[in-house]
């Protein structure tokens, strides 16, 4: 579903903020991009989204090489994609019905049909009761819910989310994460920054860690070179 072939992001004043990142998320997966703040993580899903573009290299997303995606061409790619924020990005003068229609509306989907895709996204998230609701009286977990409704409510193939638990306590943390696990068992491919390694070990899905744009490097486990370490470290007190 996504190819990241040698991907580099110099900003403009020279930062990079990916430095020749390769990697691939089959189709069905779930998976997370972890890394301190800095790593590349935004940048990375940013890309995906054709919020910006790559300095170089390629980012092949569903058998489409979004280098030839022209901006004209923009707003059809990305309804093929939902995105979720940490900060919602929510309209707070409208009701959360609107807030979730807004996607449809701007495809040009007739009101009868929008109705049924949004009252559809709404009950995934339990937010059915709510939809008539201003987002401001809504708690944040439930604004998370909001978001996440919008972002599948043109049922994508991909969901990408920016850590979309970072102001939410661990619950409903784990909330959110059951929900984008129910849209995974559907079919929906996601991947997800997040710095939560501990909420990440517990649904014991594939990690991808970066760091400094590039991914980390793991340090290879060899046990005899452990072994011997600690052979000599006994010697070398025996000798004392
Ligand atoms: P993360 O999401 O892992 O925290 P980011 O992708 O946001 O990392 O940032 C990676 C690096 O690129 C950081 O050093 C950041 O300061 C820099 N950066 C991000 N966006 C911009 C920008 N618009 N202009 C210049 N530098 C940026």
């Amino acid at each position: 579903m996504i190819r990241i072939e040698e991907v580099t992001k110099r900003y403009p004043g020279g930062h990079d903020a990916l430095k020749g990142l390769s990697l691939h998320v089959e189709k069905g997966e779930m998976v997370f991009v972890t890394g301190h703040s800095g790593a590349g993580k935004s940048t990375l899903l940013r890309l995906i989204a054709l919020i910006d573009r790559p300095t170089g290299g390629q980012v092949i997303v569903d058998g489409q090489n979004t280098r030839r995606i022209t901006r004209r061409k923009i707003p059809a790619y990305r309804r093929q994609i939902g995105m979720v924020f940490q900060d919602h990005k929510l309209l707070y003068d409208r009701p959360v019905f609107d807030n979730v229609a807004l996607p449809l509306i701007i495809a040009g989907l007739d009101h009868r049909e929008a109705g049924r895709k949004v009252r559809a996204a709404l009950d995934q998230v339990s937010l059915l009761h709510k939809e008539k609701q201003s987002p401001e009286t809504l708690s944040s977990g439930e604004q998370q819910r909001v978001g996440i409704a919008r972002a599948i409510v043109s049922r994508p193939k991909l969901l990408i989310a920016d850590e979309p638990t970072g102001n939410l306590d661990p619950d409903l943390s784990l909330e959110v994460m059951r929900i984008f696990r129910r849209f995974n068992e559907v079919g929906v491919t996601l991947l997800i920054a997040s710095h939560d390694i501990a909420l990440i070990d517990q649904l014991g899905c594939r990690r991808i860690a970066l760091a400094d744009g590039a991914l980390e490097v793991q340090r290879e486990e060899d046990p005899v070179a452990e072994y011997v370490e600690r052979l000599e470290a006994e010697q070398e007190r025996e000798r004392w």
